[in-house]
């Protein structure tokens, strides 16, 4: 809201400035000594503050006429040839020509099938000749971003409201339960399981907002992967054991990059975090790291899971999307892991990618800028050889 105050203060300091310009220059139209300076019909201080509008601008005649339009408007599809063609703008200039009161509005404009584009717009009269200026102020962008903000404080109250329903419900549960022991510990382990819930996601809504920024990493240090990878590994196996699920670390040493070592092991745990969780028991997972080409390398992590249907595959790296939403709370997921993955990547000039075919596996792969100390590496043509993890 505050942006949208300060742009219609902007507009507002402009329709002022333009209006003061053509003001004086109907002034001087009265006075023979000082002859009007005009461009088409437009005072020439005005036609030259218009030019350098970054808004789309349009200043009309008495009958309608379309003197000057900047070069957005014409872009936006407000002006065609001498025309106003947006009704709404049009109906608007002829109630400020007829009164003079300047006009504020906000307005929809569709052309086509296309998804309308939102306008903050102010109209206003310029002296006494029947001109009317229009300004439009593009706020599609703002608008998109305060409908994904909107949405995002939706799903953090949703994500946050259940597990404290749950631990609320359960303390109720366990007060009445007071004089069976056995109900009690059953309880009070599921509080635990909704409070480890609750710290999951209130840590990982901590990670991701400090990442949003998409800067990249402050203060760089030089990162050895194999370092990431095996730390990240280190950090996974509890969760592995009960499910026993092997994991085995792959491919090629000795690579370094430029970046925030503790963002990375976040980065390839929140992968292997998702490869055990959406894989059966008795499976395998493969963490690889390779020299993709001469200036970048890749972190893989590859599971023999579930998979991902095709259709959900652009959609899983957008904040709390999940394909399988019980299955997800199920295995203590929060919805934000890749989201964190992606901005992790994003912060070092890479990218995030995923392999996936529904009932084989996944493989999803970090890529990032290789540090040109990484030449001491191990070639990627000597063959690629897996180890268990320790
Ligand atoms: P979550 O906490 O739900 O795992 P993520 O952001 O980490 O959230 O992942 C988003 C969704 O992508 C998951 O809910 C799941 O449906 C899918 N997904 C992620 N990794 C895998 C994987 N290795 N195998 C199958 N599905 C996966």
């Amino acid at each position: 809201m505050e942006v949208v105050a300060t742009l219609a203060g902007a507009v507002g300091l402009v329709t002022g400035l333009v209006t003061a310009l053509a003001v004086r220059a109907s002034e001087r139209a009265q006075h023979p000594s000082a002859p009007p300076a005009q461009t088409a019909g437009v005072p020439a201080g005005v036609a030259s503050v218009l030019s350098v509008l970054r808004s789309s601008a349009v200043v009309i005649d008495s009958d309608d006429r379309v003197l000057r339009a900047s070069s957005a408007a014409r872009a936006f599809g407000l002006v065609s040839g001498d025309r106003l063609v947006v009704d709404s703008l049009l109906a608007m200039a002829r109630l400020v020509r007829r009164d003079g009161e300047i006009r504020e509005e906000e307005i929809e404009v569709i052309h086509g099938r296309r998804e309308g584009r939102w306008f903050a717009v102010r109209v206003a009269p310029m002296g006494t000749g029947g001109l009317v200026l229009v300004l439009a102020e593009d706020l599609t962008e703002l608008r998109r971003v305060e409908a994904v903000r909107r949405d995002f404080v939706a799903n953090v109250s949703h994500e946050l409201k259940t597990p404290v329903g749950a631990l609320s419900l359960l303390s109720e549960t366990i007060e009445d339960a007071a004089d069976d022991p056995e109900a009690v510990r059953r309880f009070a382990k599921r509080m635990q399981h909704e409070s480890v819930r609750l710290t999951n996601v209130v840590q990982d809504l901590i990670t991701l907002s400090r990442l949003q920024g998409g800067e990249p990493v402050a203060e760089p240090k030089v990162v050895a992967l194999d370092d990431v990878v095996h730390d990240a590994v280190d950090r996974c196996r509890l969760k592995a054991e009960p499910k026993d699920i092997t994991l085995a670390i792959g491919g090629c040493e000795g690579l370094t990059v430029d970046g925030d070592e503790e963002l990375l092991i976040t980065a390839v745990r929140n992968f292997i975090d998702n490869a055990i969780a959406y894989s059966p028991e008795h499976t395998r997972v493969v963490v690889c790291t390779r020299r993709a080409d001469d200036r970048h390398a890749e972190i893989s992590v590859t599971d023999q899971g579930i998979g991902i249907p095709e259709a959900d595959l652009q959609r899983i790296f957008e904040r709390f999307y999940r394909v399988d939403p019980a299955r997800s709370r199920q295995t203590g997921g929060t919805g934000l892991g890749l989201a964190i993955v992606k901005h992790a990547a994003t912060r070092h000039r890479g990218e995030v990618n995923v392999w996936s075919k529904e009932g084989s596996g996944s493989t999803f792969t970090i890529r990032l800028p290789l540090l040109t100390t990484s030449a001491t590496a191990k070639e990627i043509s000597e063959p690629a050889t897996v180890r268990e993890a320790p």
